[in-house]
Order: C-alpha cells, then sequence, then structure tokens
C-alpha cells in the first residue's frame, strides 16, 4: 500500500494539506471528517472569504467584548471575526481533494510508513495532523508532546442569540483562564479554558452558564490545545496544526494556523511529489516558513504567561490601553500577519495523473 503521500489527520491542518495535494494521496482520521468538532470554530472572516468557504459562515461578529470581574471592555473589530459550521467547512475542504479516505486509528511510525488499525501504510511524504497528541511525532520522539505548554476548553451548545465574541476573565470563577459566548446565529457556543491545562472545568461551565440564566451542559465537546510552537519536521515527517503547536497563546486560535501551515505544507510537499524538491528541501522550506513566522506565537505566548499575574484591574487598564484606537489597529494588523488570510488559496489544484 504505497502512496504519493499520507495525511494522518482530517480536520483543518489535515485537510488543508491534502487539499494542495495531486497525486496518489492517502487521508487517515479515526473519524468521519467533519463529525469531530472540538472548538468554538470563531476566525477572521478573512479566513472563510479567502478561502471560499463563506457557505460555512454561521454569523458575522464586528465586535468583541470582555468582561474582566463587573467591568466591560469593548473592542471594534478593524478585522470582522465569524463563527462558522464545522462540517460544512470540513466538506467544502474534502471536496477538493481527490485523495482516498480512510477511517482508521493511526498508532504510530513503523519502519518507512504508517501503522493504523486497518493496516500499514507507505510514503515517502508522511504528515502528522492528528492535533495536539501529534501521534505520529511522538512515536518518533518520546518528549515530542509537553503538556505543560498546553491548555484545555470546554464547551457546549446553548439557544442563545447575540451580536459579537463575548469573553468574561472572572478570577472567581476561574483564576487562570476565561470564559466566552460566541453566537452562531440561534444559538451560541459557550465555553470555558484553563490556560495551566486544568482539566476539572465542568463545574465552573455550569455556574457559568447559569450565570447567563442558561441551562446545564448536555453535550460538551474540547479538549487541550497547546501554545508553543514545536518542531515542524521529525525526522522524515511533516507535522502540521496543533500537532506542531501552531496555536495562539492567550486567544487559543488554532484554526487560522492550521489551515495557513496546512496549506504551505502541502505546496511544499507538492514540489517534492514534482520532483522540483528533494524531500530534505521540501522540509526546509516547510520548517524555513514556520520558524518565519515564531515571534507572532512568542508574542502571544508570552501575553498568556502574563495573564495569571496581572489583578482584575490589572487586566481592565491593559484592556482598555489595547481598545486605544491606533494601539488596537496596530495589534490587529500584527495579529493579522501571525497567518496571513490573504495568502490563503481557494483553488482546487488541477487534476493530475496519479503516479503510483
Ligand atoms: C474548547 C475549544 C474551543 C476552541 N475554539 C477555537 C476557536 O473558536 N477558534 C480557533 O481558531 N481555535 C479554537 N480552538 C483551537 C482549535 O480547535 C485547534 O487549534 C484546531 O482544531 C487545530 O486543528 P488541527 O486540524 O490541527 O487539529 P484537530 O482539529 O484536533 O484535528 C485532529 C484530527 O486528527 C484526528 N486524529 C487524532 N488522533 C488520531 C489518530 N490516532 N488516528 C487517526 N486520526 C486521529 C482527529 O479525529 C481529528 O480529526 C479551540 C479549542 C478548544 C479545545
Amino acid at each position: 500500500m504505497r502512496y504519493d503521500a499520507i495525511v494522518a489527520g482530517a480536520s483543518f491542518a489535515g485537510l488543508a494539506v491534502a487539499a494542495q495535494l495531486r497525486g496518489r494521496v492517502l487521508l487517515l482520521d479515526r473519524k468521519q471528517p467533519g463529525t469531530g468538532q472540538t472548538s468554538a470554530c470563531g476566525t477572521l472572516l478573512a479566513v472563510a472569504e479567502h478561502l471560499g468557504v463563506m457557505d460555512s459562515v454561521l454569523q458575522v461578529h464586528n465586535h468583541f467584548e470582555i468582561w474582566v470581574g463587573h467591568r466591560l471592555v469593548r473592542y471594534n473589530l478593524l478585522y470582522p471575526f465569524c463563527t462558522f459550521d464545522y462540517t460544512r467547512l470540513c466538506e467544502s475542504l474534502l471536496e477538493r481533494t481527490d485523495a482516498d479516505v480512510l477511517t482508521a486509528r493511526v498508532k504510530g511510525m513503523k519502519e518507512q510508513g504508517v501503522e493504523t488499525d486497518r493496516g500499514y501504510f507507505e510514503s515517502d511524504l508522511i504528515v502528522d495532523a492528528t492535533g495536539w497528541r501529534a501521534t505520529l511525532a511522538r512515536s518518533l520522539s518520546d518528549d515530542y508532546v509537553d503538556r505543560r505548554r498546553m491548555c484545555f476548553g470546554l464547551e457546549t451548545v446553548a439557544p442563545h442569540r447575540a451580536e459579537g465574541l463575548h469573553f468574561w476573565a472572572n478570577r472567581t470563577l476561574l483564576p487562570d483562564g476565561v470564559t466566552w459566548v460566541f453566537p452562531c446565529g440561534d444559538f451560541s457556543r459557550v465555553g470555558i479554558a484553563s490556560y495551566a491545562g486544568r482539566t476539572d472545568l465542568k463545574a465552573a461551565l455550569v455556574k457559568f452558564l447559569g450565570s447567563l440564566g442558561l441551562s446545564s451542559a448536555d453535550s460538551l465537546h474540547g479538549g487541550f490545545f497547546p501554545w508553543a510552537l514545536r518542531q515542524p519536521v521529525v525526522e522524515n515527517i511533516f507535522v502540521v496544526g496543533d500537532a506542531a503547536g501552531q496555536c495562539f497563546g492567550l486567544s487559543g486560535e488554532g484554526i487560522r494556523p492550521s489551515l495557513y501551515f496546512g496549506q504551505a505544507c502541502g505546496r511544499a510537499m507538492q514540489k517534492v511529489i514534482d520532483g522540483d524538491l528533494s524531500l530534505a528541501a521540501g522540509q526546509a522550506e516547510y520548517s524555513a516558513f514556520v520558524k518565519s513566522h515564531g515571534i507572532y506565537f512568542e508574542a502571544m505566548g508570552a501575553l498568556q504567561r502574563l495573564f495569571p499575574h496581572l489583578s482584575e484591574l490589572g487586566l481592565y487598564l491593559a484592556g482598555g490601553f489595547i481598545g486605544i484606537r491606533p494601539v488596537l489597529s496596530f495589534l490587529m494588523r500584527e495579529y493579522w500577519k501571525g497567518s496571513d488570510p490573504a495568502l490563503f488559496s481557494s483553488s482546487k489544484p488541477q487534476r493530475a495523473a496519479h503516479h503510483a
């Protein structure tokens, strides 16, 4: 079972990689693509525009608010955000790939290939896009996943309509994290996250829902998400998305970087498939691209580390300073550049004759 490329994980990162590839590609996921939503699915509207997935957008948000204790800071956004439908977005990306999709649990790397519960598959080009667990990279490097550099979040859905994105920094409820309400039309995604990676968040989420007059969480989703970059290449494999720690600290925004670096990874891999680059040169191109964005991840990680050390008043004053129009404009422009949506490609790659 030999392929031009194997992509493990078919969420944001894996689908973005696969959608850039022509040739004989195998896309592996333990679940049917589009069925394993873990997040609030909020991102810059420009991501949906440039990726050509506007049909997945549920609501557009032109402002966001942060309650710090009982004080409110409100920001009018230079770049609007949106909330979107996870399944629809995954389906749109899946339509752009000619990959063979197989529901299989990936176990790890073995010799030159990937071992799964549905068999063994070989390729020179292998991608780990399995999320924070980085199943393939970790099978090659024991200490690849550092649990100290991960947040944990839990979320539910509530019948609640509102405008804008809403955050709360409530030290009494949760000293080391935030809660949020992301409206999505007729309903909202309501969640809680601990920057320290605490997992016992359900009681606090129920309390938060109660404070908004909403009922208790019936169905929950969520999990860990990293806040520090990991090596984008481990031995002979490319690592992308949460698997490579490509999630911003403080904001917890990992969808845009997963798609952005996923596309970059796919472009570098296609050059290898086409014979324009050696595997080593393709890996070096992808690594250099990721590392050239390191400053944005370091800055957001530093802000996240600062967060628990500030009092509520300190947070409110810092939030107010950020809200000064020229400061906000500058910071938003820099934040945008961390994974520039204008560089997304929305085109489906031309179908090429299979190589193998
Ligand atoms: C509660 C919460 C809310 C969030 N809200 C937002 C938000 O609003 N906006 C934002 O930008 N980010 C948000 N994030 C972060 C965001 O969800 C992640 O950064 C993003 O999902 C990373 O995408 P990914 O494709 O790298 O990994 P994932 O989305 O985690 O996908 C990994 C894929 O790999 C598959 N997989 C895993 N292990 C195996 C295996 N062994 N074998 C086969 N398949 C496997 C999984 O089934 C999955 O399909 C949130 C995170 C959480 C926890």
